[in-house]
């Protein structure tokens, strides 16, 4: 089911750290995990967290689709994170830009300095246990999403203010020169 309207940045629920799910098999998970994916898909992000769909749980779900701007190399087929953890940071760093649906409808785009590649521990959909590494474009999407659960948004993050653009500003930045 798709969601009309997701959580907006203002609502204290994105502040809040979201509660560990129990039971991976009920029919409730089983929906936060269809809507996290009808929602995502509908909106045309490419990840999304049960927090943004008003379901404040540890689970969010990724998927890096083709696009004319992305690079093939980044793209990543869906993944489903659930209790998940990161269990290691590399030293290496970089400043990337990132948006959010639920800050002004992924209207507004800010850079996030953060490291450049994480190991990630979750279980999947039927609940087995996974371990995950991942680089540039994929750890990055995690790490917003990890944040997600931890009530934390990527603007509280935003190395530099006065390099905050809005959407269409950043395509023509980035991709129209
Ligand atoms: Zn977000």
């Amino acid at each position: 089911m798709i969601l009309e309207k997701l959580v907006q940045v203002g609502n204290p629920l994105l502040y809040q750290e979201s509660t560990t799910i129990k039971n991976i098999k009920d029919s409730k998970t089983k929906d936060i995990i269809q809507n996290l994916i009808d929602s995502m898909r509908f909106f045309n992000m490419i990840w999304a967290a049960g927090v943004q769909i008003w379901e404040p749980k540890r689970i969010f779900i990724t998927e890096i689709r083709k696009t004319p701007f992305r690079n093939p190399k980044d793209l990543d087929p869906l993944k489903i994170y659930i209790n998940p953890k990161i269990i290691w940071y590399s030293k290496a760093q970089c400043i990337l830009y990132e948006w959010c649906w639920s800050v002004a409808n992924m209207k507004l785009f800010g850079p996030v300095k953060r490291p450049q590649k994480i190991i990630i521990e979750a279980f999947d959909e039927n609940w087995n246990k996974f371990q995950l590494k991942a680089d540039w474009l994929l750890s990055r999407v995690i790490q917003h999403e990890y944040d997600h659960i931890n009530g934390i948004i990527f603007t509280q993050k935003i190395t530099d203010i006065k390099k905050i653009m809005s959407q269409d500003e950043y395509i023509k930045n980035f991709y129209k020169q």
